[in-house]
């Protein structure tokens, strides 16, 4: 693709979603270090669930006015692994968001929450899951990613010995704290086309939104703010 089609596609992306700055992050880079979602899931199969390795409640489809809704949600209560993480309220989300969360708090925040803390999570607060509703609930503006159950809002997250961090307090503290929740949102781009956190603009200084919507003239571009 070449820089004109980018800057074209980042420019349309910024004027959808309201997004202020962000866009000049290098997109081949994002692109490189994607992990993709697992090509094995689908509406009619979600393996990280059906193999028990993350339950979560398969819900009736959701076919709200508007073009709101999914084929195949489920209710997730916990992300597994060898230290589950709590979240403060059912997510009604798809399969890839369930899959990609257990991936990147596996992989990733517990990892990093470990060195900068030296604890792990064991909670998330949640902000939003499923709501049907347009970007930033702006009249007139694209249906969010939310309105698909592909997108998830955190605005805390609890570790180990009972501390909570949060979005709105801890964000921009120049200690361990403040560097643990950027590193969160940096490495959150890795799993998620989509991530919005307090560096992206004003409707996300409490909480990082990380989604799965497919974007740009492919699908394939990443917003990392
Ligand atoms: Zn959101």
């Amino acid at each position: 693709m070449s820089q004109l089609t980018l800057l074209a596609v980042a420019s349309l992306l910024a004027g959808c979603a309201g997004f202020i700055g962000g866009d000049d992050m290098d997109q081949e880079q994002l692109q490189r270090e994607a992990i993709l979602p697992d090509p094995a899931i689908s509406n009619d199969f979600c393996p990280i669930v059906e193999t028990g390795q993350n339950p979560a409640v398969a819900l009736p489809p959701i076919d709200d006015r508007g073009g709101c809704g999914h084929p195949a949600p489920f209710l997730l209560s916990t992300i597994a692994g060898n230290q589950p993480v709590e979240l403060s309220r059912e997510a009604t989300v798809n399969c890839v968001v369930i899959s990609q969360l257990n991936r990147f708090f596996n992989d990733k925040v517990q990892p990093l929450a470990q060195s900068y803390m030296g604890e792990q999570v064991t909670g998330i607060r949640v902000a939003a899951s499923y709501s049907c509703r347009t970007r930033n609930s702006k009249r007139g503006a694209k249906l969010s990613e939310h309105g698909k159950a592909n997108a998830i809002d955190i605005s805390a997250l609890t570790l180990s010995d009972g501390t909570v961090l949060t979005v709105d307090d801890d964000w921009s503290s120049y200690g361990r704290k403040g560097r643990f929740m950027r590193a969160f949102n940096r490495e959150a781009c890795k799993y998620f086309t989509t991530v919005i956190g307090p560096g992206g603009d004003k409707y996300h200084q409490d909480h990082i939104h990380l989604d799965h919507g497919s974007h740009g003239r492919r699908g394939l571009w990443r917003s990392c703010q």
